[in-house]
């Protein structure tokens, strides 16, 4: 059941601090994930347990764990800080039965090291947030961390106004972030760097070890991932919100979710983050801020890319200016999948860009947009009330938008099927996420959120119910800003 490896443990000692969870007053039970135990190769008795309850609280330990903080650095906004776990503790990888290794981290578990001002504890709606929009984006096929558990801690924590604690129980492929390298690369240089890089290709990237340069492999293999991810982002009006290298993982998955949300109706720069005063992460902003944070990654690898630093220069150049063709292709890949084009190439750049603008003009629900336009009933039962689809300028599209589905192999049916499939019904929308943290932080009501995750959890379905959960917000429902999870 607990079948626990701490290889991150036997690296470096000046990569992390050993560290124990600080216990809590009064733990007790807020939610839980079934699917993500099985992964785990828990039993289901286990998830009931007073033994796993004390473990996702950090009163006790499972079984082989070597507890530690991982050390990391950091651009945040764009300024260099030296930064590490200061609110989250590593207690191993679960090695689960199917060959995975995954990380168990406690988030919320009492101060460390790297904790500098902060109080090392998180609050139940930023904790209950993260699992909800985690389970959104692993539902829409989305790379990202996990959620086993939330746990209340019986202990107020305080912030803007005081609110009841929590620990996250996250999952994750690895916790190794960009940061993680410039950590390394800054306070151990290049032999330290070295260490991490053939750590990184040895656990998510070993085909880069037979390659004649696997340095240079891990690097174009990273961006290749972040390219793909960040694609997908955009693919369901995803906005990360805090796009710091500290928050970008080195295995591709979507990670630590503070202010993110999904956008409603589509506006290209769109920010929610209430403290990203200049819109540096919005919405369309995010393909170049991967790229911008990958050059801070390559900028960690050179001494090891080549002897020459003018080669190894341009070597990571080259692998950088790739990001933008990989991210291109992905994209064209994933929005002609949305209007069911299977093969859309760099000629069908026009009608997207089109369709998107049409969108922004019309202040369109842009989920609910794309969902109408495969022809499925329940959506289609609405399109005549949207004035997106009453413009002339849309009809002309669509003529265009037809007249290409025409051209194309397969007949309507495939196409909406290949729709179907990439347009989400339910997004984790603001104002429903809002709604059901609300229930449960002030009133201790769970079922809203449950209600909520079990939706997300199917979100190309249809579902009975979920109805409620495809409406995007009446004006007194918007929710503008979010706030950092802290
Ligand atoms: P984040 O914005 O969650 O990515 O966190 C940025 C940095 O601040 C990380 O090093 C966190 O560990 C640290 N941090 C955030 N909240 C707290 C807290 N309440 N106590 C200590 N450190 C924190
Ligand atoms: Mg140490
Ligand atoms: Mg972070």
């Amino acid at each position: 059941m607990w079948n626990l490896d701490n290889s991150y443990a036997r690296l470096n000692p000046g990569l992390f601090a050993h560290q124990l969870p600080t216990p809590v007053a009064e733990p007790h039970w807020v939610l839980r994930n079934p699917a993500l135990a099985d992964i785990l190769g828990l039993d289901p008795a286990t998830l009931h347990s007073d033994e796993l309850l004390a473990i996702c609280a950090g009163n006790a330990l499972p079984p082989g764990s070597e507890p530690l903080a991982q050390a990391y650095a950091g651009h945040q906004f764009g300024n260099f800080t030296i930064l590490g776990d200061g609110r989250a503790v590593l207690l191993g990888e679960q090695l689960t039965p199917d060959g995975q290794r995954i990380d168990l981290q406690l988030k919320g578990s009492g101060p460390t090291p790297f904790s500098r001002r902060g109080d090392g504890r998180a609050g139940l709606g930023p904790m209950l947030r993260e699992f909800i929009i985690s389970e959104a984006l692993h539902g829409l096929g989305i790379p990202a961390t996990r959620s086993l558990a939330v746990v209340a801690t019986g202990e107020p924590v305080y912030r803007q106004q005081v609110e009841p604690g929590a620990v996250l129980l996250r999952t994750a492929a690895s916790h190794l972030r960009v940061g993680t390298f410039e950590y390394a690369h800054h306070q151990g240089g290049v032999e330290r760097v070295r260490e991490l890089a053939d750590y990184c290709i040895n656990r998510h990237y070993p085909d880069c070890a037979q390659a004649d340069n696997p340095y240079l492999a891990l690097l174009r293999a990273v961006i290749q991932r972040q390219a793909e991810l960040i694609a997908n982002w955009m693919q369901v009006g995803f906005i990360h919100g805090v796009m710091n290298t500290d928050n970008m993982s080195l295995c591709g998955e979507s990670i630590d979710f503070g202010p993110c949300a999904f956008m409603d109706e589509y506006a290209s720069n769109t920010v929610f983050s209430s403290i990203d005063q200049h819109g540096r992460y919005a919405y369309a902003n995010q393909p170049a801020i991967g790229q911008w944070n990958l050059a801070r990654f390559a900028e960690t690898l050179l001494p090891l890319l080549a002897e020459d630093q003018k080669n190894a220069i341009s070597l990571a150049q080259q692998a950088l200016g790739d990001y933008v063709d990989n991210y291109q292709k992905a994209w064209l890949q994933g929005m002609g999948c949305k209007l069911g084009l299977a093969d859309a190439t760099e000629s069908d750049r026009r009608l997207i860009d089109d369709w998107l603008k049409l969108l922004e003009q019309e202040k369109a629900d842009f989920t609910n947009s794309f969902r109408a336009l495969s022809g499925d009933p329940a959506s289609l039962a609405q399109l005549p009330t949207q004035p997106l689809f009453q413009q002339p300028a849309f009809t002309q599209w669509q003529q265009r938008w037809q007249a290409r589905l025409n051209d194309q192999h397969g007949d309507q049916t495939t196409a909406v099927a290949l729709m179907q499939a990439h347009n989400p019904q339910v997004i984790a929308r603001n104002h429903q996420v809002e709604h059901a943290l609300q229930a449960a932080v002030q009133f201790g009501e769970l079922q809203p959120c449950e209600q909520l995750l079990s939706h997300l959890r199917q979100p190309y379905a249809c579902s009975p119910g979920m109805a409620d959960y495809c409406r995007p917000p009446e004006p007194s429902e918007r929710v503008l800003q979010t706030f950092c999870g802290t």
